[in-house]
C-alpha cells in the first residue's frame, strides 16, 4: 500500500518517547496516536514529530489494486520485488544507524512472500514494525504468520464505500477490507486508519473518524494527496487547497474529541514553521543518517531515498543492489565541493522554511513537499511533481486552537 505516503504516512508515534532524536524537542508534540500498551508502537512511515526514526520500505510494486492515487504507481501487472536477504540487510545496517522502526509498504506488502521473514529481521534488531495495507487480503491465515512480528498495520480508508472504491478503481474494495478488520481485532492486532484527503472529501473524513471508532482502529491519519505517481495523471487537479487542508483540520479536531479518536493531520501550521526549527532543518555538518533523514525510504528498484520519496534523485543515497546501507550512508554523509548530500539536503530543508515563512498570509502547508520542490530548485532540475499549495489569506482570520495545534503534525 503506498499510496498516501501512507504515506505519510504517513504517522502514529511512539508511546515512549524516551529517545528523541537531537534535533527532535517538543514536549508538547502528540507522541503516541497508537498506544499497543507495552513497548513503544507506531504506524508511522513518515513524521518528523515522531520520536523513532523510521525505515520505509517498498519490497514490491505488486498490488491487488491500481488506484487512481498511488504514488508508486503499484499494480497487479507490475513485479518489480527486492529479494529478503538484501532487505535483512538494510534493516541491521538501519538499526546500527539508529532507526527504531520498520514500515513496510508497497505495492501490497501482504502479496511480498517473504514479508514475516522480513518483519522478523527487524524484530531481531529490536526495531517496532509496522505494515500499510488495504488489508484486502488480511485473511486468518496471512495474520497467523504476521501477528508474531508485527506491532501494528495502517489501513487505507479512503472515504465513503463509493468514493473509496472510485478510488482503489475497484467496486466491493471498501466492504472487503471493513470484513478483515474483524481478523485484526480477533488476533489483537492494533490497526489504525489512513485517510487520503483530496480537495474533494474532507466531508468524508467524518464518516472515516466514526468508522475508526466503530470498528476499534487506534487512530486515524489524514494525509494530503500528492500529484506524484499515477495521482501526477489521474488526480492532479484533486491535490487539496489550503482551504481543504484546514477543513479537513477542523473536521479532525471536532470530529476527533467527539469520538474519542486520536486524528493526525500531515500539516504543517505556520506556528509550527517559528518554534519546530530544529526539528524542520537539521543542523550542517551532518553527522548522522538519521538526523536529516528521519525517514530513509527504500523503494522495489532498491534505490534508497531520505526523507520524502519526492526528494531529488541527486540526494539518493545509492542503490542496495549495488551496495550495503551502511557504505551509502556513510558516502552520502561525506562532502563533495558542493557539500556533502546530506548537507544539501538540510539546506534545502532550511530554504523551505524560509520560503514558506517569508508568505506573510501562510496559515498552513505540507512540509514534505514544500522540502522536495526545494530540493528541485537547489539541484537544478525542473521539478517533476506539483507541490500541494500551501493555506494562503482567505483563512487570514482563521484562529488557531490549540485542539488544532495538537492534531496538526509534519
Ligand atoms: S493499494 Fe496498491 S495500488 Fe493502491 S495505493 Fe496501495 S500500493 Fe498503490
Amino acid at each position: 500500500m503506498a499510496a498516501q505516503r501512507e504515506a505519510a504516512a504517513s504517522s502514529f508515534a511512539a508511546a515512549q518517547p524516551a529517545a528523541l532524536p537531537d534535533h527532535v524537542q517538543d514536549p508538547a508534540a502528540p507522541h503516541s496516536l497508537l498506544d499497543t500498551g507495552d513497548a513503544a508502537s507506531c504506524l508511522a512511515e513518515c513524521n518528523l514529530l515522531n520520536s523513532v526514526p523510521v525505515l520505509q520500505v517498498h519490497p514490491t510494486r505488486r498490488c491487488n489494486l491500481a488506484c487512481a492515487h498511488c504514488y508508486t504507481e503499484s499494480s497487479p501487472g507490475e513485479s518489480e520485488t527486492l529479494p529478503v536477504h538484501l532487505l535483512a540487510g538494510a534493516v541491521q545496517d538501519a538499526a546500527a544507524l539508529g532507526y527504531g522502526q520498520l514500515a513496510v509498504s508497497g505495492g501490497e506488502p501482504l502479496l511480498y512472500r517473504d514479508l514475516p521473514a522480513l518483519l522478523a529481521a527487524a524484530k531481531a534488531m529490536g526495531m517496532i514494525t509496522t505494515v500499510t495495507s488495504n488489508a484486502m487480503l488480511a485473511t486468518p491465515r496471512r495474520l497467523d504468520e504476521l501477528v508474531p512480528v508485527l506491532d501494528g498495520m495502517a489501513v487505507s480508508i479512503d472515504g465513503r464505500p463509493d468514493e473509496h472504491d472510485r478510488m482503489r478503481a475497484q467496486a466491493g474494495a471498501f466492504d472487503k477490507t471493513v470484513a478483515n478488520l474483524a481478523h485484526l481485532r480477533e488476533r489483537g492486532l492494533p490497526f489504525a486508519f489512513i485517510f487520503t484527503l483530496t480537495q474533494h472529501n474532507a466531508d468524508s473524513l467524518a464518516f472515516v473518524i466514526r468508522l475508526a471508532a466503530e470498528t476499534g482502529a487506534r487512530a486515524v491519519q489524514v494525509h494530503p494527496l500528492t500529484a506524484d505517481g499515477r495521482a501526477a495523471h489521474t488526480l492532479s487537479s484533486a491535490v487539496p487547497d489550503g482551504l481543504e487542508l484546514m477543513a479537513g483540520l477542523m473536521a479532525a479536531e471536532v470530529l476527533g474529541a467527539d469520538l474519542d479518536v486520536p486524528v493526525q493531520v500531515d500539516v504543517l501550521l505556520r506556528e509550527q514553521l517559528g518554534t519546530l526549527c530544529r526539528q524542520l532543518v537539521p543542523p550542517t555538518p551532518v553527522r548522522q543518517l538519521k538526523d536529516a533523514a528521519p525517514v530513509l525510504i527504500v523503494e522495489a528498484s532498491g534505490r534508497v531515498l531520505p526523507y520524502t520519496h519526492a526528494v531529488h534523485p541527486a540526494l539518493a543515497l545509492g542503490n542496495l543492489q549495488q551496495a550495503r546501507l551502511s557504505e551509502l550512508a556513510t558516502q552520502w554523509l561525506q562532502g563533495a565541493s558542493h557539500g556533502s548530500r546530506a548537507d544539501r539536503l538540510a539546506r534545502a530543508c532550511g530554504a523551505a522554511r524560509e520560503t514558506l515563512l517569508a508568505q506573510d498570509d501562510l496559515l498552513a502547508a505540507y512540509w514534505y513537499d514544500t522540502v522536495a520542490a526545494q530540493t528541485h530548485r537547489q539541484e537544478g532540475a525542473p521539478v517533476t511533481f506539483k507541490p500541494n499549495e500551501p493555506a494562503w489569506a482567505v483563512l487570514r482570520d482563521l484562529e488557531v486552537t490549540p485542539q488544532m495545534r495538537a492534531v496538526a503534525m509534519v
